[in-house]
């Protein structure tokens, strides 16, 4: 019987296929307390199951090639130091030897507790961190009731429902031909969905009634556009997914002519199109598409993913691989814009903060532990010498973090030198538009800064009061409102007077709708995830620049001085 259900987009895209449905795995055990003889064995147990997973994980490490084994290899990372960590070890064994439970229900209680630790935290990002637990505790769990027979085998053309998905499983299910997945837990900002985004492979996650209502073998089709699940379709739905289908191959294939094509207007100005980038999957996508270059070089993501900091090392080979990747276009590391929504389990960022947007984040956290800052300024410098980098700072709100930026940036240069590193050039300093004081007090950085980058997302969220990561105001934070639109044009226009580049960075850069605004307001560089270059480039390839400014010079979005605007 056709069943309709809904769930969150993770990452879009349309399939059809046969329901694998995973029951998860469930932590059944008994509750009865081991008799003493009992402990020493079930100890060893826990010990073995913990040596197999970790053996496991070895073995997948091994096994992962290809272009996304880099990312896939971070998950693992992740995992093994979850398993490592001594304390989940010492915890364990405590519930086994004291508290005489059997290794099962350690494991099931240790979950329950560090779970709840993650369900409390009050930030999406680290929410999500619990799958990870819930992965590696599984993979133990597992280790102990192993199952002889591997279920991801001959699963071409299936539709996987389960309760949750580790990036590793995910990785083997794109392998194996699995066509979409439906989860009834995870977020979007899993590592998961991450990287389904990067494979292509529709996922849906938040299907509670998943598991419940989906039998295997049923026909599903998925539609990770509009986060809808048809289970059973009639052969009306048959009808529309094949014309959906056949619509998104045509658009794709519509799309792909233009991977080459200028990205210019219809009156022949050239635009440049930059990517945004946190991973080498990034970098590639965003050279093979044409990009001006790297507009925005997340550096959060080697600190979000683990414990501990990156080393001056591992940070600089990041940098200088992502600089190779662009073969000689220019890439724009910003410095690390840790807090807020993007809390750390290195311990840098106050967990506690009670107003983290308007906290302790971006340069401010940087300035306050000035010695990880220049850590990350040295590898950055290190890295400018395999090609063109430039530096962009987030959360400026004083000219004085700017003067701060470029006297640590000397000092790094010149420790450099000491170590008998060269630095031939300082690289640009650009200075992060996001905070309403910048934006309207410009004219006072830009002596201090190369070029500037306008961080909409936060911009918008400071500027018109609305939390950027809260679902219920998105009406609300409404890029089109009056206010982000002259201040907008008074950011463009400040940078064009001093002779400053200017790119927006935001998503709103992404979005083909909202590119006529942006160059009817004076911008000319755009920087946006590499998936949505093509459509951008189409926009822009469409759009008479001419008559869009004489448009947006009549709306008078300009930010003017109140004895002009009573004349208007
Ligand atoms: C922004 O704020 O628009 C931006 C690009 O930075 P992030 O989303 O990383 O805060
Ligand atoms: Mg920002």
């Amino acid at each position: 019987m056709r069943r309709l259900f809904q769930a969150a987009v993770a990452s879009r895209g349309l399939a059809l296929g046969r329901a694998r449905v995973r029951e998860p795995h469930r932590l059944d055990v008994e509750e009865r307390k081991l008799p003493e003889d009992e402990v020493e064995r079930e100890r060893q147990l826990l010990r073995e199951a913990m040596r197999a997973a970790r053996s496991e994980l070895n073995e997948l490490r091994e096994r992962v090639r290809g272009a996304l084994s880099h990312e896939v290899g971070e998950f693992l990372d992740l995992h093994a130091m979850l398993l490592d960590d001594p304390e989940l070890a010492e915890g364990l064994d405590q519930l086994v030897r004291v508290g005489r439970f059997s290794a099962a229900s350690a494991l099931r209680m240790q979950r329950d507790r560090l779970v709840s630790v993650f369900d409390s935290i009050d930030d999406p990002y680290m929410r999500s961190r619990r799958d990870d637990i819930d992965h590696v505790i599984g993979r133990v769990y597992a280790a102990l009731h192993p199952d002889p027979a591997p279920q991801i085998i001959g699963m071409a053309g299936e539709v996987l429902v389960c309760e949750n998905i580790a990036p590793s499983e995910l990785a083997h299910m794109h392998e194996e031909g699995v066509v979409a997945i439906i989860t009834s837990g995870g977020s979007h900002l899993s590592h998961s969905a991450i990287l389904a985004r990067s494979l292509h492979m529709p996922l849906l996650v938040g299907a509670h009634e998943a598991l419940q209502h989906i039998n295997d073998g049923e026909a599903v089709i998925v539609d990770a556009n509009d986060g809808q699940i048809i289970v059973e379709p009639d052969p009306d739905d048959l009808k529309a997914f094949r014309e959906a289908r056949a619509d998104q191959r045509r658009e794709r294939k519509a799309l792909s002519k233009l991977r080459k094509a200028p990205s210019r207007t219809l009156d022949g100005v050239e635009i440049r199109l930059w990517a945004n980038a946190e991973s080498r999957e990034d970098v590639s996508q965003a050279h093979a598409l044409g990009a001006a270059g790297v507009g925005l070089y997340r550096t959060e993501f080697l600190f979000l993913q683990r414990g501990e900091l990156p080393s001056e090392e591992e940070q600089f080979l990041a940098y200088r691989d992502a600089v190779l990747g662009m073969d000689g276009r220019p890439v724009t590391i910003r410095t690390l814009d840790l807090g807020a929504d993007k809390a750390d389990a290195t311990g840098l960022a106050i967990e506690d903060e009670p107003n983290p947007a308007l906290g302790l984040r971006g340069i401010r956290l940087c300035l306050a532990h000035a010695d990880v800052f220049r850590e990350q300024l040295r590898a950055i410098l290190r890295a400018s010498a395999y090609g063109p980098l430039r530096i962009l700072v987030p959360m400026v709100t004083h000219v004085e973090e700017l003067l701060a930026c470029h006297r640590l940036l000397s000092e790094c240069a010149q420790e450099l030198a000491k170590r008998k590193v060269k630095i031939n050039q300082l690289p640009q300093l650009g200075a992060m538009i996001e905070v309403p004081a910048a934006a309207l007090a410009i004219d006072s950085l830009l002596p201090h800064a190369d070029f500037c980058s306008v961080g909409t997302n936060d911009l918008i969220q400071y500027l018109l009061a609305a939390d950027r990561g809260n679902d219920a105001l998105s009406s609300i934070a409404a890029p089109s409102h009056p206010a982000v639109l002259r201040l907008l044009a008074h950011i463009f226009e400040s940078c064009r007077q001093a002779g400053k580049p200017v790119a927006v960075c935001g998503e709103i850069a992404a979005d083909p709708v909202f590119a006529p605004i942006l160059l009817g307001l004076g911008l000319t560089d755009f920087s946006m995830h590499p998936s949505s270059l093509l459509e951008v480039r189409r926009a822009i390839r469409e759009a008479d620049l001419g008559a869009l400014m004489r448009d947006s010079n009549r709306a008078n979005f300009g930010l003017l001085p109140p004895s002009q605007h009573r004349q208007h």
